[in-house]
């Protein structure tokens, strides 16, 4: 029989969104992915790179150039003063990276504290791992946490806290002060923080993406998760970092051995490329994406919608009931796909106890005539949802 954690799962709502979308012929504001294919340097260096160069095995841990490429750009971007050789390990994708970090980390009975809403691999991997979550539930519309939410879910079992900062579906960048809070969670109870980090260069001034790895002592007892796919709009890529102190690397490396063992070396040759020749990429990007993040935020205000802030992530929100609609964020997303031909998210996928229910994600990592174009089907949506 198979084993029902993972056999009693629905398809993940991305999935299942992009797959009706493209039957449908729908708008895709679900899945977060853009539409333009990402810088040419980095997919030149790939192609490359398959043509002429190397197409074996490389090392298990990463190639030596990429894993000091990483370094180097966290030492420049974060402060943090990582040792490639003993602190850095390259996966495929963050996904592989968590779910290493899930296997080699948590034992049978450990109790791991994670956020709602939470990233759809989390919950499955913990529990095959063994692990017993204990859920910490954000709200909109700041989606913070305090002491007194954390002190309810940290005990004398738990082993390991999850945090995704910034924050997915929620596009917040978590401030220090809250973090400082979950450092000292963390300490006081001995436990060992993953935080997936993939969205760190995806954040608007004034705010600020702040490492968990930095505050007060959790250097040895953090790891982090970082992106390549995230980092240069390229998500099929499925580069992904994971960094943490040697004792802990060890035993994430031998986790990925087995996982995947190594990551295709023609696309690490590219990343190491662009993480040090991207002089003025890491300050573009962003200010690309406000600009279609202000021009869907303001198309929806336009029609009516009320739209939650979003300082980072290629996400924003809407509030459904206060922008009219009374349907539940999962039924108004089906009926949006289907009736008026426009995918988004509903947050409540995201929380597997006492859902928010009323919100809608959106991407605008999106062409304009494309963001324009979704805003007037989103309208038309609400218009048919509320004829009943
Ligand atoms: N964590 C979060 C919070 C994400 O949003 C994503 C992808 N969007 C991932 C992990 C997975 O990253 P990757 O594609 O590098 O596996
Ligand atoms: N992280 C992407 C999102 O939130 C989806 C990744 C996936 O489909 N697994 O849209």
């Amino acid at each position: 029989m198979p084993n029902p954690i993972f056999a009693n799962l629905p398809t993940t709502v991305f999935e299942e969104m992009s797959g009706l979308a493209r039957e449908l012929g729908a708008i895709n504001l679900g899945q977060g992915f853009p539409d333009d294919p990402g810088p040419a340097g980095l997919r030149v260096k790939a192609a490359e790179a398959v043509v002429d160069g190397y197409n074996q095995y490389p090392p298990m841990a990463g190639l030596p150039e990429l894993r000091e490429a990483v370094a180097r750009h966290y030492a420049g971007a974060q402060g943090l003063d990582l040792d490639w050789r003993t602190e850095v390990t390259i996966t495929s994708g963050a996904t592989e990276a968590l779910a290493a970090a899930f296997l080699a980390l948590i034992e049978p009975g450990d109790e791991v504290v994670v956020f709602q809403p939470a990233y759809d691999a989390y919950l499955p991997l913990i529990r095959r791992a063994g692990g017993t979550p204990k859920l910490v539930s954000l709200q909109p519309p700041h989606w913070r946490f305090d002491e007194a939410m954390l002190q309810a879910a940290f005990g004398p079992k738990t082993r390991m806290a999850v945090l995704n900062n910034p924050v997915n579906p929620a596009g917040v960048a978590l401030p220090e002060e809250d973090l400082a809070l979950l450092a000292r969670a963390c300490v006081a109870h001995g436990a060992v923080a993953v935080c997936d980090e993939v969205w760190e260069q995806v954040v608007f001034p004034p705010a600020r993406h702040h490492p968990l790895i930095a505050q007060p002592g959790m250097r040895g007892r953090t790891v982090k998760i970082g992106s390549a796919g995230k980092m240069f709009g390229l998500t099929g890529w499925k580069v992904g970092f994971l960094c943490a102190a040697p004792e802990l690397t060890h035993a994430l490396a031998r986790a990925h051995q087995f996982l995947t063992f190594t990551t295709p070396p023609n696309l690490q040759t590219a990343v190491a490329w662009g993480l040090d020749n991207s002089p003025g990429w890491f300050a573009e990007m962003p200010r690309t994406l406000e600009r279609s993040r202000d021009r869907l935020a303001a198309g929806l205000a336009r029609e009516g919608f009320a739209v939650l802030p979003s300082q980072g992530t290629y996400f924003l929100n809407i509030d459904l009931p206060a922008s009219g609609i009374d349907l539940p964020d999962r039924a108004f997303a089906l009926r949006a796909v289907h009736e008026a031909g426009v995918a988004g998210i509903p947050v409540s996928a995201f929380y597997e106890q006492d859902p928010v229910a009323g919100i809608l994600r959106l991407c605008f990592c999106k062409g304009d005539a494309v963001l324009d174009e979704g805003v007037l089907r989103l309208a038309r949506a609400r218009d048919l949802a509320r004829r009943g």
